[in-house]
This record gives structure tokens, sequence and C-alpha cells, in this order.
């Protein structure tokens, strides 16, 4: 009998199942607009409910599905007229695209099903991440702590992440990873600080590397920290340069952690392979 969190498709549905996850993300990307809104106003995520900023129109459920009412509605309220922004639509086709690739490559590499438990968390708090602090500069709390609880709940539920089947020794090696993390990266920043004389790594980014740590490992922790502020530097510094400000100034970092994540989920296994495939067993 396969394990819990171990659920076997049949292959005549497969078509159904990839589009369905592609559907599932897009009505999860309607939600993270309403969060990349509402968390960096300090805003309720319930109430009131959605409505236009400008004319407060109540946006009814035909005017929210996700993808189509963006589109017929040609980016604009039906009320007032004034303009959709393109992110809302941007969003949604992102998410459902992200959801898409995940599943398909749990279903290909035959993990057990209950990683996209996690997969499709991570997916969320980096699709926030990288339009909230693209926008504002900052990795709220409200989206990095629910992770890192995702991380030890996932953990609890389906050992097999952790390639083992205590689900108390799966829970301890994410709790583990988090502090690690946590601490590793809490040492970084104040270092920077002493060394910079300045904020060289926020609190926020700090947070959502332990929350990585949490739901994907220290490997994975690790390589969105590499991936994230290599590529991060490289196009802050191609902005400085042009524009000539400051390293900190030019650009957030949210974006190239968010992707370095993701590709992590993707290829992480490959990567492994990849690297310890130099060393002689
Ligand atoms: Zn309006």
């Amino acid at each position: 009998m396969p394990a819990f969190g171990s659920f076997q498709f049949l292959p005549q549905m497969m078509p159904f199942w990839y589009f369905m996850s592609f559907i599932i993300g897009c009505c999860i990307g309607s939600f993270l607009n309403v969060c990349i809104y509402r968390i960096p106003a300090g805003k309720s995520l319930s109430m009131p409910p959605s409505h236009c900023p400008k004319c407060r129109h109540r946006i009814r459920w035909y005017e929210n599905i996700p993808l189509l009412s963006w589109l017929v509605l040609r980016g604009q309220c039906s009320s007032c007229k004034c303009r959709i922004p393109a992110r809302y639509f941007l969003v949604e086709l992102l998410t459902g695209l992200l959801f898409f690739v995940l599943f398909f490559k749990v279903t290909l590499d035959r993990q057990p099903t209950g990683i996209l438990l996690v997969y499709y968390g991570m997916t969320m708090l980096i699709v926030t991440t990288a339009f909230i602090d693209y926008e504002h500069r900052i990795i709220p709390n409200k989206t990095t702590y629910p992770a890192m609880l995702l991380g030890l709940v996932a953990a609890l539920l389906f050992p097999q992440i952790w390639h083992t089947t205590s689900h108390f020794k799966a829970f301890l090696l994410s709790l583990a990873s988090l502090i690690g993390c946590t601490v590793f990266m809490a040492a970084f920043a104040i270092t920077g600080k002493m060394i910079f004389k300045r904020d060289a790594l926020g609190w926020g980014d700090v947070k959502y590397i332990a929350a990585v740590g949490a739901c994907l490992g220290p490997l994975g922790a690790f390589f969105t920290l590499l991936f994230g502020s290599l590529t991060g530097t490289l196009a802050g510094v191609g902005i400085m340069l042009r524009k000539r400000t400051s390293l900190k100034t030019a650009i957030p970092f949210g974006p190239f952690l968010a992707a370095g994540t993701y590709l992590w989920m993707v290829f992480g296994e490959r990567l492994t392979s990849f690297y310890l495939s130099f060393f002689p067993q």
C-alpha cells in the first residue's frame, strides 16, 4: 500500500490533473493579489470583501474569475472604468504556470505527492515576496511566519519529504533546519551591519531564508541565498552604473531570492546529484 501522501495518479487522468493544477494555481494567484495589495497596507485579508479602491464598487463573483474577468472587463472597473493594473492578470497567470510546472515535476520524478503541499505553499510565499518586495522593499512577517509553520506541519504529516518514515524525526529535521538557517542568517546580518555600518541584509530576508530552510531543508536555503545574492548583486550593479544610485536603493533582493527558491524546487535534486557525481562513491 502506498504511504500516506503518495497518491497514485491514473495515467489516463493525467491531462485532467495537469489542467487542474493550472486552474488551482490561477485561483490561488487571485488570492495572492489580495495579499500583495492588503498586507503592506496593514489591511485585513478577509474584510471588507473585494471592492474597487476608487469607487468602492463591490466586486461580484463573476467579476472575480481568474484570468477571464480581467480580459472580459479589459482591465477596467465595471462601474467607474478606472484601470485595474495588469499585475492582477499577471499574478494569476504566473501562479497558474508555477503550480503546473511543479505538478508536472512531482509526477514525472514520482516524488511523494505530499511534497506538493510544501511546493505550493512555497510558491505562494515566493510570489507574494517577489511582488511586495519589488513594490515596497519589505518581506512581511505575515508571509514568512506561515511558511515556517507550513514546513513544520508538512514534515509531521508527510515525513517522506525528509526521506524518513518517522513523523517525529522529520519534524525535528525541519525544526533544526529552521533554527540553523535563522542563526546562520542572523549572524550574517549582524556581521554585515558591523562591517558596512548599515543593514546589509534585512530581517525580512533572514526570515525568508529561515522559512525556506523549514520547508526545503538547509541545501534549498543555501542555494536560494547563493542564487539570490549573485543574480541580485549583478542586476543591482548594472542598474547602479546606469542610474548612479547605491546598491541598496537600486534593487530589492526579494524577487531574486524567490527565483532561487523556485529553481531549487524544480531542479534541486538534479543539481545535488550533478554536484555529487564529481565525487567517486
Ligand atoms: Zn471603480
